[in-house]
């Protein structure tokens, strides 16, 4: 008998696993396209002016997500953070010292405002040189960072409410120093507070992302802020520890690593600066069986794989209850199979480019122990941009405690799943890591979400809900996570002294 024709046959997709960009709708690129007013040469914000560093050293900041050179940036040495410090002094000992809080007020209000009429460009400057996609910075990082100098605006003259029955003052100078996950919200979180208390700041960015903190001194020019009351060094882990062991410092700030915050810890073990500090998390996201699961799983989605897993608060741990990890687990697959991966200026972009090569290598080398340790990997099968740092969001099953990509920040977009079946193995193993920053917790049950919050060691807990954040509420860690707090009247209490 003759052979029927072969019929045309759709293309097969038997798993998430096969599907690829090429199957999902393509769109058209849409880079934003607002100009950063990026310059060629940044210099160091000391005094009110930008000014040569006495080092005579420039470092290049280049763009993560096409390794294109953006700027040259001044190099701090020893001698510049030193000249940032007396100037924040004098600033201090002068007129800010003896400034009314509304006076202060107003000159944060002006900044807060000031951002905001800049905010696109700064979204731009902040995606070109940390990677981040634009909507991230765009959406979350500029306004948020507005929205904290707004906030603390508001404190300025009411800070005989901060502490009933107690006076409060400022400590005078304060050095901070900042991470590279979010630059200019972090900035914000760091000088909003020691402004509207009183104080005055040295700070310094990371080094791979200097430029919008730079750019910020544009914005103090601009709203007239008194010449040294901030002072912005850029440089690397030399200049930071110059500007955390200073003997002018009277209290210093530090976000970032867990390892260099107790390199910090131990270098001022002795001095009598008030310390507070914002370290590493491997944070638990607890799925109940009764939880609404694909709300569940937009926020599990949104808690690692949004800003490429950069964030300290990362949901990069899943303990979820077994009767429904499966299900869990396939439309997890599903939702990672269609987000987009690439260029952090595309508006369509949901992973930007991971911030440098060495943080690339880390999460490359972390990865791999959990392969080589025996976890299942599910990766998204994604073309990657042929230039710049990049990494697909990578799923790992079958994970237990004892792994390293259970137990080590890996800061990238990978998670760890682990199952558990009573509320009591779920705290327990939530708790079961050096670190505390944040939780979640997804159930129907009030009543759980309250037990839980009490018992997980976390500084956050967010129920049916993951990465919210408002200037009115304070974070911060428990144990290796760090100590004080960032945000709400707790926050900007860690910027006073009671008197
Ligand atoms: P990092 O290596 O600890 O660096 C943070 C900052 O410290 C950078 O400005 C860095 O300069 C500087 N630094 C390095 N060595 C120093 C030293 N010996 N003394 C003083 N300063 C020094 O951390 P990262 O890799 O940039 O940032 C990621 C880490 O930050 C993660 O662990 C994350 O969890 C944490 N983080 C925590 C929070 C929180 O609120 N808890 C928020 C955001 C990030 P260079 O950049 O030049 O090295
Ligand atoms: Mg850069």
């Amino acid at each position: 008998m003759p052979k029927p024709p072969a019929k045309k046959s759709a293309p097969r997709r038997t798993s998430a696993r096969e599907l690829v960009f090429g199957d999902l709708w393509e769109f058209d690129p849409a880079p934003e396209t607002a100009d950063p007013k990026l310059k060629k040469r940044y210099d160091l914000f000391i005094n009110g002016e930008f000014v040569a560093p006495k080092s005579g050293k420039y470092f290049p900041t280049i763009s993560p997500g096409n390794e294109a050179k953006l700027a040259d940036i001044a190099l701090a040495g020893a001698a510049d953070v030193d000249a940032a410090f007396q100037s924040a002094q004098k600033a201090f000992d002068g007129a800010w010292g003896r400034m009314a809080g509304s006076e202060r007020g107003k000159y944060i209000y002006r900044i807060a405002r000031l951002l905001q009429d800049r905010a696109r460009e700064f979204a731009v400057a902040e995606t070109m040189d940390g990677g981040k996609p634009i909507k991230e910075s765009r959406d979350f990082d500029v306004p948020m960072a507005a929205a904290h100098f707004f906030y603390h605006a508001g404190w300025a003259d009411k800070l005989d409410c901060l502490a009933p029955g107690r006076r409060v003052a400022p400590y005078g100078v304060v050095g901070q120093v900042i991470p590279w996950n979010f630059p200019l919200l972090m900035l914000a979180w760091k000088i909003a507070p020691a402004l509207a208390a009183g104080n005055t700041v040295v700070i310094k960015p990371a080094e791979t992302t200097s430029i919008t903190a730079l750019k910020f001194g544009e914005i103090l020019q601009e709203a007239g802020l008194p010449p040294g009351v901030v002072n912005i060094v850029a440089g690397a882990g030399e200049t930071g520890a110059a500007v955390m062991t200073h003997p002018l410092a009277a209290k210093v700030a530090f976000t970032g690593s867990t390892e260099v915050g107790k390199i910090i810890m131990r270098s001022l073990a002795g001095t009598d600066k008030k310390m507070t500090m914002e370290l590493g998390g491997k944070a638990a996201n607890i799925i109940f069986d009764d939880a609404p699961l694909d709300q569940a799983v937009e926020g599990i989605v949104n808690g690692i794989f949004f800003n490429q897993g950069h964030v300290c608060c990362a949901g990069s741990r899943l303990l979820v209850q077994e009767s429904v990890a499966s299900t869990v687990l396939a439309k997890l697959k599903r939702r990672i199979a269609v987000l987009r991966v690439g260029d952090p200026l595309d508006k369509n972009t949901d992973l930007g480019a991971i911030n440098s090569r060495e943080q690339l290598e880390r999460i490359t080398a972390l990865v791999q122990s959990g392969v080589d340790e025996g976890a299942e990997i599910f990766q998204h099968a994604c073309k990657l941009p042929a230039k710049g740092f990049y990494f697909r969001p990578t799923i790992f099953s079958g994970v237990t405690q004892s792994h390293r990509i259970a137990r080590e920040e890996i800061f990238g977009p990978v998670l760890s799943v682990l199952t558990f079946r009573t509320v009591e193995e779920a705290v327990e193993k939530a708790n079961n890591t050096a670190f505390g920053l944040s939780a979640g917790v997804w159930t129907d049950k009030g009543s759980r979400i309250l037990k839980m919050s009490t018992e997980l060691k976390a500084g956050v807990v967010w129920a049916n809900t993951f990465n919210k954040f408002d200037p009115a509420s304070p974070f911060g860690g428990y144990k290796e996570s760090g100590f004080g707090r960032e945000g709400g009247r707790q926050g900007l209490l860690d910027y006073c002294k009671l008197i």
